[in-house]
């Protein structure tokens, strides 16, 4: 095969130049430019606040779309679409009316604290007086990503969503074809691995995909047969809730019919095979939801990180010895009380618009934001339908009410009116028909490309 040659396209491009973004139009030569690395929670908050603002800013993303990951199940599950819970980015934030602002599709590999520039993938270098920091995390296999991670797929971006989608739908398309019962059995078995929120609410809204919405829609195989476990290392689910809360989510899991195993730290993943605690356990499909870590990009700047690889950052969330450099979010480790702050969305977003107020005053643009305090509104986790807990404070909710707040307070952190409306819609009419519309096989699966059906 012969390959097109574009005369006008050097084969070897050189180099982009320091700061190669075009000036923006309506941008002043000297003004100051604020780089923002992640248009995540953090990053978009951060990014709000300094489009107001006389200052440079751009912000880089190696997607082109703001998402909402405390729904991304729900896209797994086919409950919602991928539209339903992501953004594009240049719509989240106002590129329109604010010419200071430009949008870069392109992920960060490097920053050169030497020469205050970021290296993009692209090759393009990109010069920063000030640099936000808001990559936030990802799954963190205890030091066996290598041989666990391509067994065990965790959930964090759109792609990892879509993805599991396919290979959850798949399995109960193949146990349809399949005429072994062993293989049957394990085409039919799901194991979430990790109890914490994503755990809980993963292995609830598959009990309900395979127990009520695919209950009938087979011929040879019993839907409702689907084991799904349900692993976690300690003695309950859920540890950041109160006892009464964990032992409520465990009875309503199981009368859902999923399996909980707990004190069962795992030892192993292979292929089709997960060593939870003394158990082995053949499944198709397993799903990661354990810990995280920080994005690697911060542990390269040189800074002091926690055991989790997140900046421990000063009480502006600057880096220690970099004062024109933030990290906020799940990148960063900031304590309050002596305790580490959780990484929550709340928590990026507050902290994303302070440090933005911080950059704007430190510029003459705005009042000094203070001291940084985190406002807990509270932490949720819902478990199926009409069934959640609520922690506030010293006041606990569970069953219908809490579950009903969890929505409400869902769609109102949603972005964009088109998707609260969407994710309502959607929500409403699973409710009254247990439909998941979202049941839709597309794309090859890249990880595991012999799970497509053969001939023969
Ligand atoms: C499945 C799941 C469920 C969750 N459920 C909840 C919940 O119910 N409630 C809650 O409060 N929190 C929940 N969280 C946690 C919450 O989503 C995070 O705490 C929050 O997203 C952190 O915000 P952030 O801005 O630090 O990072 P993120 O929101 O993760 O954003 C990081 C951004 O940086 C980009 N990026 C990363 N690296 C690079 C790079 N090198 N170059 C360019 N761009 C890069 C990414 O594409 C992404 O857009 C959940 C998380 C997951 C994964």
């Amino acid at each position: 095969m012969s390959e097109t040659i574009d005369p006008a396209r050097p084969a070897d491009p050189a180099p982009l130049p320091d700061a190669a973004v075009p000036e923006a139009k309506g941008t002043a030569p000297k003004r100051k430019r604020v780089v923002i690395v992640g248009a995540g929670f953090g990053g978009i908050s951060a990014a709000r606040v300094l489009e107001k603002s006389d200052l440079e800013v751009i912000v880089v993303d190696r997607t082109n779309h703001h998402l909402f990951q405390p729904l991304l199940y729900q896209v797994a599950t086919a409950m919602l679409a991928p539209t339903d819970i992501a953004q594009p980015i240049r719509s989240v934030l106002d590129c329109t009316h604010h010419a200071n602002l430009s949008v870069l599709l392109d992920s960060v590999e490097a920053v050169d604290k030497t020469s205050k520039a970021v290296v993009l993938g692209s090759g393009m270098r990109l010069a920063y007086d000030y640099l936000v920091l808001a990559p936030g995390s990802r799954y963190n296999y205890f030091g066996n990503d290598a041989e666990w991670a391509p067994h065990a797929p965790g959930l964090k971006t759109m792609d990892d969503a879509i993805m599991l989608r396919r290979r959850i739908l798949m399995a109960f398309e193949r146990a349809e074809l399949s005429r072994d019962p062993e293989e049957r059995r394990r085409l039919l078995t799901f194991v979430v691995i990790g109890g914490g929120p994503t755990g809980v609410e993963m292995a609830g809204a598959m009990a309900e995909l395979a127990k009520a919405t695919l209950a009938r829609d087979f011929r040879h195989i019993d839907p409702k047969s689907t084991r799904i476990v349900l692993v976690e290392a300690v003695d309950e689910l859920l540890g950041q809730f109160t006892d009464r809360q964990s032992a409520y989510t465990k009875e309503t899991l199981e009368k859902m019919g999923v399996e909980v195993m707990l004190n069962a730290p795992v030892k192993g993943v292979e292929s089709h095979r997960v060593m939870a605690g003394e158990t082995a356990i053949e499944a198709e499909t397993i799903i990661w939801c354990a810990g995280v870590s920080a994005s690697p990009l911060v542990g390269q700047i040189g800074a002091e990180t926690a055991k989790g690889g997140q900046v421990k950052v000063s009480r502006d969330f600057s880096v220690p010895g970099s004062p024109e450099i933030f990290v906020i979010g799940d990148a960063a480790a900031y304590e309050e009380d002596g305790r580490p702050l959780p990484a929550l969305a709340p928590v990026a977003k507050q902290q994303g618009k302070h440090v933005g107020r911080l950059i704007a005053a430190r510029e003459g643009q705005g009042r000094d934001p203070g001291q940084f305090h985190y406002r807990d509104w509270g932490t949720m986790a819902t478990i199926g339908r009409a069934a959640a807990v609520g922690k506030f404070g010293k006041v606990t909710v569970k069953g219908f009410p809490a579950w009903l707040l969890w929505g409400g307070v869902h769609v109102a952190y949603l972005v964009g009116f088109r998707n609260r409306i969407m994710v309502i819609v959607n929500w409403l009419w699973a409710w009254l028909t247990y439909a998941k519309g979202a049941r839709l096989i597309t794309g090859a699966d890249r990880e595991a490309p012999e799970r497509l059906p053969t001939k023969g």
